[in-house]
């Protein structure tokens, strides 16, 4: 798939219906800086907004893969299959990032627990342990956060009430509550805050 391609169809289709990126990124539910990630062809849309994103701007989703418009009607399946394609290929890329999240919070959490115990036994209390714990609970911060990015950009969540697969930010992940990684988190479509599941695609199967 052409990105590059595709963002520009996007943003000259954008254009010709006189819609701001937004304009757009608010009827989709998305940020701004999504859209012009779209168009600037450093990513393309998530299968959620795909048909809303077709609706709004008037053409096929085949022409949108392809990143130009098309004439004739046989290409439905050719569509459906590029569809599945992307959708599998995010799928593998975000169970690789939660392996990565895992791998990395919990090698970190022993190390972090293994040094302490280590420097207390063999340290007790003095000045120096005070120092290698210091340091040690600063790596292991910030192991954490480079977790929770990984646990940011894999997949989704699922909100409870209204079954919506959504994104969050870094932010809100940071600052909602956890289980595990099914969070306490606001659905950018019905509002309502429920304890949101980690979902690796952004459609039921
Ligand atoms: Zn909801």
């Amino acid at each position: 798939m052409n990105y590059k391609k595709i963002g520009k169809f996007i943003m000259n289709e954008r254009k010709a219906k006189k819609l701001t990126q937004a304009k757009l990124a608010e009827k989709l539910f998305v940020s701004e800086k999504t859209i012009s990630k779209w168009e600037n062809g450093k990513g393309v849309p998530d299968t959620s907004v795909l048909p809303n994103l077709c609706e709004i701007l008037g053409f096929s989703l085949n022409e949108l893969v392809n990143g130009e418009r098309i004439s004739g009607e046989n290409y439905v399946s050719k569509a459906e299959e590029k569809l599945l394609e992307m959708v599998s290929k995010e799928e593998n890329q975000n169970k690789k990032m939660m392996l990565a999240m895992w791998t990395i919070t919990m090698t970190s959490s022993l190390f972090y627990v293994g040094i302490i115990i280590l420097t207390l036994l063999t340290l007790n209390e003095g000045v120096l342990s005070g120092i290698i714990i210091a340091i040690a609970t600063l790596v292991f911060i910030v192991a954490v956060f480079i977790g929770l990015k990984f646990e940011a950009d894999a997949g989704y969540y699922e909100c409870k009430n209204c079954h919506n697969r959504f994104k969050a930010s870094y932010r809100q992940i940071l600052v909602a509550t956890h289980f595990a990684t099914t969070r306490h988190l606001k659905c950018p479509k019905c509002h309502k805050r429920t304890w949101a599941k980690k979902v690796m695609t952004d459609r039921s199967k």
